[in-house]
């Protein structure tokens, strides 16, 4: 494969900007990446694991010279690193985020874009529970979708973005700002507030059930705690910034909820048979499209 940019930076060294790196480097598409975090700590352990060529000890120093700029920091956080970097960015550089959520970023960065800099909105539809610069590995990204928020982006720019996203072993498909936090709010943000509140539920229930929460764990409370173990910051910056669509969608949800709650009351077992036949074939859908998170080739298991 051929080098895409010639010199990357990575601000945040966690889960997302160490997968990149790996697989920028599994098939060799960038020259040289750069990387920093915020704390000494991440930055050390990314210098031992040799995700990065250089290891920076300020952002600004980390963005000199670089073709392209990935944010893979909390989205709380995105606003005032696009501030640090914005003066030391390079003429004609591309700024790229990874972003759980978009409209709060586009509002975030834009005030501090300088106008000879580009930005596009990205955002992988891989994940995993862990965080950190140990978390990453080079397979997180191939054959999952990473969506595209071009806004108005040159569409040059844009291309050779989805390019990189494609060397990574990505599928790309681009789509708009408000679109993107909705299907994002139902595919992914709403699920992990459940699987909080289920664990939540659970870890209350304790005393009453005298720890066999966790002695008799089935499947699906296990895949509850697993997704619940995702990072706190991470997913609380989610539901600050993405306030609207989640609540939209928390609201069909609780009455779809109740819909169930008084099908169970009131012996409805055809409603429920109906309810999950009709559940039953989107997850058959998923499989048949290629995005069964335990499928081989995926390795861990996604969010
Ligand atoms: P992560 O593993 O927790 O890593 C976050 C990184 O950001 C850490 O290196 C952290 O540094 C650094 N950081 C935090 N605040 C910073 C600041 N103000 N300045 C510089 N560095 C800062 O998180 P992640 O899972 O890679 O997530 C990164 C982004 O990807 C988030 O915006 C998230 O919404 C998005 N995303 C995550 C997933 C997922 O499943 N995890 C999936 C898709 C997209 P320290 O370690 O020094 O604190």
């Amino acid at each position: 494969m051929s080098i895409i940019y010639d010199r990357v930076a990575l601000i945040g060294l966690g889960l997302i900007a160490g997968s990149m790196a790996w697989a920028m480097k599994r098939n060799g598409v960038a020259g040289t990446i750069s990387g920093f975090a915020q704390s000494q700590a991440s930055r050390d352990v990314t210098r031992d694991l040799g995700f990065c060529d250089i290891v920076c000890d300020s952002a600004l120093d980390a963005v000199k010279d670089a073709d392209l700029i990935v944010l893979a920091v909390p989205v709380g956080a995105i606003g005032a690193v696009m501030k640090d970097i914005a003066k030391g960015l390079k003429p004609g550089a591309t700024v790229i985020d990874v972003g759980s959520v978009k409209r709060d970023v586009f509002n975030a960065v834009m005030p501090h874009l300088p106008s000879d800099v580009h930005f596009v909105g990205t955002h992988p539809m891989a994940g995993t529970e862990h965080s950190g610069p140990k978390s990453g590995f080079a397979e997180l990204f191939d054959n999952r979708w990473c969506l595209i928020v071009p806004d108005k982006a040159d569409p040059q720019v844009v291309a050779r973005v989805e390019e990189y996203w494609h060397a990574l072993g990505s599928m790309t498909d681009q789509m708009d700002i408000d679109h993107h936090d909705r299907v994002c709010a139902v595919v992914s943000h709403i699920p992990h507030l459940i699987a909080y509140t289920m664990v939540g539920v659970a870890d209350d229930l304790r005393k009453v059930t005298d720890s066999e929460v966790i002695k008799y764990s089935a499947a699906g409370f296990r895949d509850f705690t697993r997704i619940a173990a995702s990072d706190p910051t991470m997913w609380r910056d989610v539901f600050m910034t993405n306030k609207d669509a989640t609540l939209e969608i928390l609201g069909r949800f609780t009455e779809e909820l109740f819909a169930l709650q008084r099908a169970i009351r009131k012996g409805d077992g055809d409603h429920l048979f109906d309810y999950f036949t009709r559940t039953r074939a989107v997850r058959r859908g998923i499989i048949e499209a290629g995005q069964d998170t335990d499928a081989p080739n995926f390795g861990r298991s996604k969010t």
